[in-house]
């Protein structure tokens, strides 16, 4: 049996990183593309975003399914804000410890709502290393350590202990016992490395790991650094981050005796949750004004509960927004929203389901300004389809493609432009907890509130095949795991799972 190690690359673009393993930039990617399967395209889930697309990549399936709506949302049963911003670490930089408890106990425990690919690991009689990684729930128990800094802060307490896989780190948060060992698992963080969610932090469990008491039969490992790099001085910029990633698993290839000792035990994957696109150079160009766009409304304040006269409540989630109408609010608001949105040029799609407010969601809609709007449903058992995917959905549609830049082939099979597999990735992302609307923004530009800012250099969260299409790179798997020839994110646990001789659940 072949161990698996999954490695996580926030924001990682083929685009960038394509050419530069042709180029000789990433030469262990390269060796492992060689020696297994490099896929130039994997479509992220709706919306692309850290939390909802890492959870997609841990559950196999979408929003729909584990229930995590983004970063920013509004959910409806507790009446309470869940804010897991894009910098949630940059939060934790700023010493605010009940986000790390949000995180740590509600994101995992209460929040996500199917089973992860570790628990399935684990039952199945396996062991499972999650290092560093947003999502982390299993049945053995991990002490917490709050960092001096943080046990200084006044307000800040944290749980004494948290479930996790077997061998679990969360930056100087966690750490585990090395299995067979009486040694724990130790990396440097602190303050200049953001308590240690930090690729280098993240490379030191590993290899640590690796060389201590070899990798267990799942191993999980996340880096985060090219994703705020990417957000900070843009995606091409930002490869010398991926270059790091690089040599660090040319590290761990070395310590295990070189590739072919290190593929005869081991099937390594590498992916992204998504990319990034690059923002606009005009600061007018980067932020779209929700406010300015929605004057009128009474609007909930960011974070805030909802009150008596509020109409709507808008999260926005970088280049992707939701928006959340009054129990009172009508089919009239929705439309006025819906034009008063699309009047701003750097709008690209309106987004809802059908019926209005129901948790019925039969029927999707995609609304622009100058690409017409569509109307679509999965198709009714025994109705024909007017089209069909690569991923065997049936589709009826109404109304006009080119709202999602796509068309029918002669063979009946829709054929994607700018917003790859974008009918399913559209069903499939109107959760329990999201937004009545979703709004998506032009490449540049990202939603903002008076209380929120824009990033510089790039970003991330619509349909948009920029924000959408990381690599993936499989090697030493069985010969006769498929890998998929046109893989999604959620292929890659059930790819994890087949790999290790696993049954993925069913719709896993
Ligand atoms: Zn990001």
């Amino acid at each position: 049996m072949k161990r698996v190690l999954l490695v996580i690359i926030d924001a990682l673009a083929t685009r960038i990183v394509g050419p530069a393993m042709q180029d000789g930039r990433l030469p262990n990617f390269s060796r492992l593309a060689e020696a297994g399967v490099f896929r130039q395209e994997s479509t992220a889930i709706f919306p692309s975003i850290t939390p909802a697309a890492t959870a997609s990549l841990m559950t196999g399936r979408y929003p729909v399914d584990h229930g995590i709506a983004g970063a920013f949302w509004y959910d409806r049963d507790s009446d309470r804000v869940a804010y897991y911003g894009d910098d949630i670490w940059v939060m934790l930089n700023e010493g605010i410890g009940t986000y790390f408890e949000d995180f740590l106990v509600n994101l995992n425990f209460t929040r996500l709502q199917a089973e992860t690919l570790s628990e399935r690991v684990e039952k199945a009689g396996m062991t499972a290393a999650v290092l560093n990684y947003m999502w982390f729930r299993g049945e053995t128990r991990h002490d917490v350590n709050t960092p001096l800094l943080l046990q200084l802060m006044p307000g800040v307490s944290l749980s004494d202990s948290i479930s996790g896989p077997t061998i679990t780190t969360l930056g100087d948060f966690v750490t585990s016992r090395i299995p067979d060992s009486d040694e724990m698992l130790s990396a440097s963080g602190g303050l200049t490395r953001r308590y240690g969610f930090h690729d280098e932090t993240s490379g030191e469990y590993l290899l640590q790991l690796a060389r201590t008491s070899g990798l267990p039969e799942f191993t999980l490992t996340y880096f985060p650094n090219n994703d705020w790099d990417s957000h900070a001085d843009g995606p091409a910029e930002a490869i010398s981050t991926v270059e790091r990633v690089d040599g660090i698993i040319g590290e761990l290839i070395e310590s295990s005796g070189g590739l072919d000792a290190f593929l005869s035990e081991h099937a390594i994957v590498i992916t992204g949750d998504h990319s990034q696109c690059d923002m606009a150079d005009s600061a007018d160009d980067r932020a779209i004004d929700l406010d300015a766009l929605l004057e009128g409304f009474d609007r909930v304040p960011a974070g805030s509960a909802w009150g008596d006269t509020d109409d709507l409540m808008v999260c926005p989630n970088l280049r992707t927004a939701q928006v959340y109408f009054h129990c009172s609010s009508t089919q009239e608001h929705r439309d006025e929203v819906c034009r008063r949105l699309l009047s701003d040029p750097h709008v690209d799609q309106v987004l809802w389901a059908d019926p209005f407010r129901s948790e019925q969601n039969s029927r999707f809609e995609v609304r622009t300004a100058d690409r017409g709007r569509l109307s679509f449903q999965p198709t009714a058992d025994g109705t024909e389809p007017d089209c069909t995917d690569l991923y065997g959905n049936r589709w009826s549609i109404e109304g006009d493609l080119t709202a999602i830049d796509a068309s029918i082939g002669p063979d009946g099979q829709v054929q994607y432009g700018d917003y790859p597999n974008a009918l399913e990735r559209i069903a499939n992302g109107f959760c329990r907890v999201c937004g009545d609307m979703w709004i998506t923004a032009r490449p540049g530009s990202e939603f903002c509130l008076s209380e929120t800012s824009v990033h510089a250099g790039g970003s991330h969260g619509t349909l948009h095949r920029l924000d959408s299409i990381s690599p993936l790179i499989v090697a030493g798997a069985p010969d006769d795991v498929e890998i998929p020839p046109h893989p999604r994110s959620v292929d890659i646990a059930p790819l994890c799972l087949t790999i290790l001789g696993v049954d993925p659940p069913d719709r896993l």
